[in-house]
């Protein structure tokens, strides 16, 4: 079994009177479980079935990592306030800071939004980069293990008490427990904590999914000389017209180059031929990020995934919750991409989970079930917006929304449509797609104002991009 890190864990139950946590999984919700937690044990241990590769390349365990990662700053926050550095040493291995809406070009569903100034930012680079520079400073925090090429194959324990789990070497099927005051289950969306949990003779977890039948396809691209300050670029679809809900996203990202995403709901997929992947761009609402590629060289083939589901575990609402068990990170909600939430979620729940430990300690009684249900809650928001939009495409697949769900939607189009002319209603939208602000940020009497004020001729215009930027890609003024 392969370890790195400080002090391997040989042996499977901590020392004397030590105390243990075990992660499984050190994708981003891992890792910063673990940043968290090595505060309050002794030792913890994450596992993770990958070995870990020693720049920011892609591996088997994060397959999402080929396609656009915008971490939003209402998580690159987080994340500084656990890791304090951590936007520095993204900075520095050449991720692009981007302020919003000041750095992105983005047509919305009600029109183009404008550069103004704003106080948000989102991080531009790749996912393999965002990772590496977490992954670098979780290991080197004294306490820290990770036992990589290590799968997780079952809890241990009983119904009122989950005290550690089994593993097994990748490599040589070699079996092995680890008991753990508390297992932080961070294993992504194919999480099978909750079938664990009824092995254990709990109840089954309730779950819920509302599939859009969402595809993405991503091209990587050499970027032009002298495009270091270049904006993100975003056609996002408008759900107000019926069809398929298409859009794109062009991405700066690290090392010279453009990472192009498309994504297309049921009926309006796009597709892994390379051919067809400008077509599609062109197709779009707007031509814009076909045209700012169409010199590019492709540095790549065309990704695609499938794997884009809302799904969402209720593990708060077993009628009795095991102590020493939660579930975060994708393995508690997954959200469709293209809300940029999934990775900002996580690193609040991290945040959650520093304030539950700071109240209780990790060895109070009931702290997993209060824990759970706080998790839960920093999923709520995220959850509701990206299932309240996606239940509306065509054949989509779930519960449809409730009545209130329906109302709020009428608002929320109506806003849209306002934000491309109106600085304060902009100010909330870009406050809560950051998370920097929770969705009732959009109900505050001085945005309902001027929403009910409505958009007059705003956003009717082209692309707010300029004719420098447009010339770095051979482009006139448009
Ligand atoms: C196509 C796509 C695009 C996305 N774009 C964005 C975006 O722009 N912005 C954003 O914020 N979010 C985005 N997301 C969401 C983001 O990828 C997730 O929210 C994020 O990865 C969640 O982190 P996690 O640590 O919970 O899970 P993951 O990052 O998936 O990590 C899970 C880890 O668990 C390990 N593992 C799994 N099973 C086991 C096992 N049995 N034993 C041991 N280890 C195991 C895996 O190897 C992996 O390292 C996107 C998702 C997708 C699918």
């Amino acid at each position: 079994m392969r370890t790195s890190g400080e002090s391997p864990a040989r042996d499977s139950r901590p020392h004397d009177g030590r105390t243990r946590a075990v992660v499984l999984g050190g994708g981003m919700a891992g890792l910063l479980a673990a940043a968290v937690l090595v505060r309050h044990v002794d030792e913890v241990v994450v596992v993770d079935r990958d070995l870990m590769p020693a720049g920011p390349l892609p591996r088997k365990g994060l397959p999402q990592a080929r396609h656009a990662h915008l971490l939003m700053s209402g998580g690159a926050r987080a994340v500084e306030s656990l890791l304090p550095g951590a936007l520095d040493g993204w900075v520095s291995a050449g991720a692009r800071m981007r302020a919003l809406p000041t750095g992105l070009v983005a047509l919305g569903p009600g029109g183009w939004f404008p550069r103004w100034p704003g106080a948000q930012y989102l991080l531009a680079c790749t996912r393999d980069l965002l990772d590496l520079v977490v992954r670098a400073r979780v290991l080197a925090l004294p306490g820290v293990v990770l036992r990589e090429g290590t799968e997780a194959v079952a809890l241990l324990g009983d119904v009122r008490r989950v005290t550690g789990v089994r593993v097994r070497d990748a490599g040589t099927g070699a079996a092995e427990t680890l008991e753990a005051d508390l297992v932080v289950d961070a294993s992504g969306r194919g999480s099978r904590a909750a079938r664990r949990l009824t092995e254990l003779g709990l109840p089954v977890v309730h779950e819920e999914t509302v599939d859009s039948g969402l595809v993405y396809a991503t091209r990587i691209f050499r970027a032009p000389p002298e495009s270091e300050r270049f904006p993100v670029v975003s056609v996002q679809a408008d759900p107000r017209l019926g069809g398929p809900g298409q859009g794109a996203v062009l991405v700066p990202v690290e090392g010279g180059r453009w990472l192009v995403t498309t994504s297309g709901t049921r009926g309006g997929e796009p597709s892994g031929e390379a051919g067809e992947f400008e077509p599609f761009l062109r197709a779009l609402r707007d031509p814009l990020i076909a045209d700012l590629i169409a010199r590019a060289e492709p540095l790549t083939e065309v990704a695609l995934t499938r794997s884009t589901v809302n799904r969402r575990r209720f593990f708060e609402r077993l009628p009795a919750p095991p102590e020493g068990f939660v579930a975060m990170g994708d393995a508690l909600a997954t959200f469709n991409p293209v809300y940029g939430q999934g990775l900002s979620v996580a690193a609040q729940s991290a945040v959650v989970l520093r304030d539950a430990l700071a109240r209780r300690g990790v060895r109070a009684p009931g702290l997993a079930p209060d824990l759970q249900r706080r998790l839960a809650r920093a999923a709520s928001g995220p959850w509701d917006l990206a299932t309240g939009e996606d239940i509306n495409y065509p054949g989509a697949i779930g519960a449809p929304p409730p009545a209130a769900a329906k109302l709020l939607r009428g608002y929320v189009q109506r806003l849209m449509r306002t934000a491309t002319g109106d600085p304060v209603v902009l100010k909330a939208l870009m406050d809560v797609m950051t998370l920097s602000a929770p969705l009732t940020e959009l109900l505050r009497p001085s945005v309902a104002l001027c929403v009910a004020r409505g958009p007059g001729r705003a956003g009717r215009g082209g692309p707010p991009i300029t004719a420098s930027e447009l010339a770095l890609c051979g482009l006139p003024p448009r």
